[in-house]
């Protein structure tokens, strides 16, 4: 009985060693990072003229890349189905992505990069101003974010789902939805482009949190330090401010 035990442990711990070592490689291995990001989400992604995506997170995963000798391939998707596709189709997501607990579960997030919260996007003549005059209302939201959270907390809101967000503020101009929920800068972005048409209020006025973006990436991955080892060496060398600077400008 013990010989069949010890012979059983023996091969339990050869199976544990071989699943350990030969099936699942660490990204942090890898030449060739694969980034997936949403590039609808202007200043932090979007694409270029060249038909690439670009922006502020394009950029610092590209200055990432170069500190730790790896090339980095943007793979354009869906929002919603970044996280999900850690570890299969990419090997990590960055786009403009707010550290919740949900993701948490089933992602490792870097350093927070960025401080963010939602706002409220309104044409330019609604009363709207406060949590209060939210609720009942229809509000236009992008599918899988944290303004989707955020709006379905509010009271009787009628929350309209958008694969773009920019589709939500079409949606507003058009009278579909009364109100849209999504972050402060790409909220900025998009009123700029109708100035006369519609206005971002901040969210503190709602008293909405304070949110973080982080990179995403595969649990238990050794990347998570490494890249917050080159996140740390881009601000002390004033990459990371330059950056901002050319993407976002000033606060
Ligand atoms: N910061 C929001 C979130 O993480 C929205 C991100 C996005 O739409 N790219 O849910």
């Amino acid at each position: 009985m013990k010989k069949v035990l010890t012979l059983i442990l023996a091969a339990v711990s050869c199976m544990t060693m071989f699943v350990g070592c030969g099936s699942k490689s660490d990204v942090a291995d890898k030449d060739v990072l694969i980034v997936g990001t949403n590039a609808e989400f202007p200043p932090f992604e979007y694409l270029g003229d060249d038909g690439q995506p670009d922006g502020f997170d394009v950029a610092l995963i590209k200055a990432i890349g170069e500190k730790l000798g790896k090339e980095i391939q943007m793979e354009n998707m869906e929002f919603n189905s970044l996280v999900a596709a850690i570890g299969t189709k990419i090997d990590l997501a960055i786009a403009a992505m707010t550290v919740d607990e949900e993701r948490a579960k089933k992602v490792d997030f870097s350093d927070n990069y960025y401080e963010a919260i939602q706002y409220v996007i309104l044409l330019k003549d609604s009363n709207i101003a406060t949590i209060a005059d939210l609720e009942g209302k229809s509000i236009g939201v992008q599918l899988g974010t944290t303004g989707m959270y955020t709006a379905e907390e509010i009271k009787d809101a009628k929350v309209q789902t958008y694969n773009k967000a920019v589709d939500a503020v079409n949606d507003l101009m058009n009278g579909r939805v009364e109100a849209v929920i999504v972050d402060k800068n790409p909220a900025e972005v998009f009123v700029g482009k109708y100035p006369d048409d519609v206005k971002a209020i901040p969210g503190a006025q709602f008293e909405f949190p304070t949110e973080y973006y982080a990179i995403a990436c595969p649990k238990g991955s050794a990347i998570v330090a490494e890249i917050n080892k080159a996140l740390e060496e881009l601000k002390a060398d004033g990459t990371f401010d330059a950056l901002v600077a050319e993407y976002i400008g000033a606060e």
